[in-house]
């Protein structure tokens, strides 16, 4: 029953999709960007992500099987599809295609500081890197200059969704940030962290930058600790009046369980936003503050490569996941030094094994491609637009090419895309249909200009860093 109930309702979504894409011809607006869309034909491997498209559970596996973008969206996966006039096809035998990284937390500047403080913990860290630059000049220039190669090399490894909590450490750096974003066209949230009391510098940016970008969503960002109560109350009460998520970095280092985070949010109001509390690393969670994080329906960024480097300690994933709260990758910027989704991935199994001596400790390789696509949406709360390859969400899809000294031969694909893959493996990369990584180079930008400028952006910044 269940499952002729499903087909029933995919036949319903394609013959949705159908009609929509009819209206488009008729009207002959233009689909997408590059033309009409994409048909990738014949892919070795497609993993929809959608365990009702597919075999292999949560996976949604097909194999030669075809994926149809039309517009900005999933018009179609499965076998034998024909395309509409005008799309553009791609020969997919060989190749492996899934939904792109969702970066659930990440600092896009932070490429510029790339390599600072090698022997720290965070709070070393923090005050080698980053809170000097609080009281020194970061030009509009500079951010945009990070936050460009960031963004360029976060395409390059597959990323389609990136959350960027930014420092906002002054007016022109938010717009550097921001234009820097909107310029690389990929699907970004920006948590923007406020500077006046009643957000109207984050209401100013929304209103210039997300509301007329459908790629852009806003978050309000937030440090809970005692000395900044004050301003953890007015960005609760900002992200309350928006309607936003609060986004919050939660007990990443040891140190921090003095200073009761979870009471500094409960004291802040911040409990009232329920599903819309957002927290980043927690890592250092007791088992009530698991059941809190539960019980108020937050979600969790989970950020192995980081946590590594800072020797901030390993997040409990087994338990969170076992408390059913929604977990998220992330990559956290210029405390793991690369844009490596699938580093990223391996750091994340890799930890959980090592410290439980359990080579099925959570996640596994299908639990961690989940977290990797679908479970960031689902963190975010746009697993109805993305993370999944389903009909009808919007096309950010990438493809991998495996015939590769590093990841061939291919014998368990899937294992091998967590194990063995690399940025360089990604071919293509589509964000709303967009192809933004195509035949294996990142579209729209020159990468030696971008270089260029990252390092004067670098030059003019280092000085105010500690050595
Ligand atoms: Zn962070």
């Amino acid at each position: 029953m269940r499952r002729a109930h499903i087909g029933v309702c995919l036949a319903l979504v394609l013959g949705v999709v159908a009609a929509d894409y009819g209206r488009d011809r008729d009207t002959g607006e233009q689909a997408s960007p590059g033309g009409v869309g994409y048909l990738i034909r014949n892919a070795s491997l497609i993993l929809t992500m959608d365990p009702h498209l597919g075999a292999g559970g949560s996976l949604g596996q097909l194999e030669h099987a075809d994926l149809l973008i039309v517009g900005d969206r999933i018009a179609a996966v499965g076998a034998n599809l024909a395309g509409p006039d005008g799309v553009r096809l791609i020969d997919g035998r060989g190749l492996i295609v899934m939904p792109g990284f969702v970066d659930t937390h990440d600092h896009l500047w932070q490429s510029l500081i790339r390599g600072c403080a090698a022997d720290d913990d965070l709070n070393g860290w923090l005050n080698r890197c980053v809170f000097p630059l609080n009281t020194s000049p970061f030009s509009e220039t500079d951010a945009y200059a990070g936050v460009r190669l960031s963004t360029t090399g976060l395409i390059d490894t597959g990323v389609t969704t990136v959350v960027d909590w930014s420092h906002a450490f002054n007016p022109g750096f938010v717009r550097g940030n921001l234009r820097a974003l909107t310029d690389s066209k990929m699907r970004f949230v920006f948590a923007m962290l406020g500077a006046q009391s009643d957000g109207s510098d984050i209401i100013a940016a929304k209103q210039e930058f997300i509301d007329g970008n459908p790629l852009a969503t806003l978050q309000v960002a937030a440090h809970p600790t005692p000395f900044l109560a004050t301003h953890v109350a007015d960005m609760t009460a900002v992200a309350q009046l928006l309607g936003v998520k609060l986004h919050v970095h939660l007990l990443e280092n040891i140190s921090q369980v003095a200073e009761d985070p979870l009471g500094v949010l409960q004291a802040a109001g911040a409990f009232a936003l329920g599903r819309d509390l957002y927290t980043a690393h927690s890592i250092h969670l007791s088992d009530a503050n698991i059941a809190t994080l539960a019980t108020l329906d937050a979600a969790v960024s989970h950020q192995p490569l980081s946590n590594m480097r800072l020797a901030s300690g390993i997040m409990r994933y087994p338990d969170i996941e076992a408390a059913r709260i929604r977990i998220g990758l992330g990559l956290d910027g210029g405390t793991n030094d690369t844009t490596d989704a699938f580093n990223n991935m391996r750091a994340a199994v890799g930890l959980q094994r090592a410290k439980s001596f359990a080579p099925n400790a959570s996640p596994t390789v299908a639990a961690v491609l989940r977290a990797a696509t679908l479970g960031g949406a689902e963190a975010l709360d746009m697993e109805n637009q993305i993370g999944s390859l389903t009909p009808g969400k919007q096309a950010d899809a990438i493809v991998i090419e495996p015939h590769a000294l590093t990841f061939a031969p291919l014998l368990r694909t899937v294992n091998q895309i967590v194990f063995n893959g690399q940025p360089q493996h990604v071919q293509w990369v589509f964000v709303a249909g967009r192809a933004l990584k195509e035949m294996g180079r990142v579209q729209g930008v020159d990468q030696g200009e971008l270089l260029k400028a990252a390092q004067i952006a670098t030059d003019n910044i280092a000085p105010a860093l500690q050595p």
